[in-house]
């Protein structure tokens, strides 16, 4: 994890947030390298769930919701931790993760259990005395049950259907840290799939193995991935399980796929006051439908694939990630830079490469100390434009993984990249 850290942070993946102000725990930026990566990421996601899946349709939900959202929700009275602190260091715990009465940091003694609420507030109107509270959205998911209705009324989708989301989330996190594991504000992918309830098992299981194949075919290492199965179960889920990743030194929760009934739409239904059932347009069944949930955490998953394909090697360290999410696909070099015939050529490749795959520069030092500066980043191939390529207009093309060189002609270079990156 330490040298994880140290690498996002040197390498401009994710930097702490607030930090010249001494940091802000919970908080985290992404940098240049981070950003891509994460785009990358969601991209796919959003286009398995909306492309690859015939009657799933995206939203974009408001952060801020009417705060009854969270009454209904049940947030506002449950979504609370209870909290020990230590008498002698003031840390805080959560009641559950503490063995005995002793402060885990300095055996100190403990206070008795205490509820905190999670869910971050904040206050809406200018007018000081007349501002009206509400929250952060603890959970994504919210405005998805919100515009359930919305959806129906203006596309065509029909029960089964699916509403996914990308979006941030907040959480007053009594313990935040490991670092990007357990955020103040995070980002959640959520699929809400609506069915009839007598479907609940069939889609449940087809859900829960859908998402775990996209995790599989996202990870270097697939076998470190599995299902955890939930004990304790919210009153009205049948089952619940998590897709982990088992070789995680800290938590390894990635995404939850729920067994939500009709819970959410009921609630709404009650305390909104409006009728969110729904009626089969050809048996004329009148029902509230039932929902599977895959909600996930963006920041984890990033978290734990570059703990996934972090690999330090006899003389180099390498991120071996998925090409698919590399934030560089391709960095292009002239063998010297002070040869302007190699400089100005590989430039003209760089120029030509760039506005199809996020290339990158380099004419830095030797050309060692630069394959090794991109393997660490996971740049799948080096491109470099040597003394031979003036006369046979090839270049040298070097794989991340097996170091393997390939001479190929300047001409077929956006070809030959695009096939092996599988666009
Ligand atoms: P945990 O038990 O770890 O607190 P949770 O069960 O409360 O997580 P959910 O409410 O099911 O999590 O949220 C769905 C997903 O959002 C989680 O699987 C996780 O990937 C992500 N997530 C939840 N809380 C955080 C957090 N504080 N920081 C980063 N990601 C989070």
């Amino acid at each position: 994890m330490e040298k994880i850290t140290s690498l996002c942070k040197r390498r401009g993946f994710i930097f702490p947030g607030s930090e010249i102000y001494g940091g802000l725990a919970g908080f985290y930026d992404y940098g240049p390298l981070g950003v891509e990566m994460k785009n990358n990421l969601k991209s796919l996601w959003w286009k398995w769930m909306t492309k690859e899946h015939e009657n799933i349709v995206g939203i974009d939900g408001a952060i801020i919701t009417a705060p009854k959202v969270w009454e209904a929700s049940g947030h506002v009275k449950s979504f609370v931790d209870p909290l020990v602190e230590c008498k002698k260091c003031h840390h805080r715990f959560k009641a559950d993760d503490i063995a005995g009465d002793k402060c885990p940091d300095c055996g100190g003694p403990l206070t008795e259990p205490r509820f905190f609420n999670t869910l971050v507030s904040t206050e809406l109107g200018i007018i000081e005395g007349e501002k009206t509270k509400t929250y952060l959205r603890g959970e994504a998911c919210q405005t998805i049950y919100l515009n359930y209705k919305n959806v129906l009324d203006s596309t065509r989708v029909k029960i089964p259907f699916g509403i996914c989301q990308i979006g941030k989330a907040f959480r007053n996190e009594v313990t935040p840290g490991n670092f990007l594991f357990r955020l103040r504000e995070l980002e959640q992918w959520d699929l809400q799939w609506f069915c009839h309830p007598s479907e609940m098992e069939k889609w449940f299981k087809f859900w829960k193995e859908e998402r775990m194949n996209w995790y599989k075919s996202l990870f270097t290492h697939p076998e470190n991935l599995g299902f955890y199965q939930h004990v304790k179960l919210a009153h009205y889920a049948k089952k619940a399980f998590d897709i982990y990743y088992e070789a995680s030194p800290i938590g390894k929760e990635m995404e939850g796929i729920h067994w939500r009934g009709d819970w959410d739409l009921s609630r709404h239904s009650e305390f909104s006051g409006q009728d969110l059932s729904y009626t089969d347009p050809e048996t004329n069944e009148k029902f509230i439908p039932n929902i599977v949930e895959a909600s996930g955490g963006v920041d984890r998953t990033f978290l734990f694939l570059m703990l996934d394909a972090y690999v330090e090697e006899e003389e180099r360290v390498v991120l071996k990630l998925n090409r698919k999410i590399a934030p560089y696909k391709v960095a292009v070099f002239p063998l010297l830079a002070n040869k302007p015939e190699l400089v100005e050529a590989a430039r003209k490749i760089y120029d030509d490469l760039t506005p199809r795959f996020m290339a990158a520069w380099d004419d830095r030092g030797n050309i060692g100390k630069r394959y090794y500066s991109q393997d660490e980043i996971g740049t799948p191939y080096c491109v470099t434009f040597d003394f031979d390529s003036l006369e046979d207009k090839k270049v040298t093309v070097r794989d991340r993984d097996t170091m393997k060189q390939d001479r190929v002609a300047i001409g077929e270079l956006a070809s030959y990249l695009e096939e092996k990156l599988g666009k």
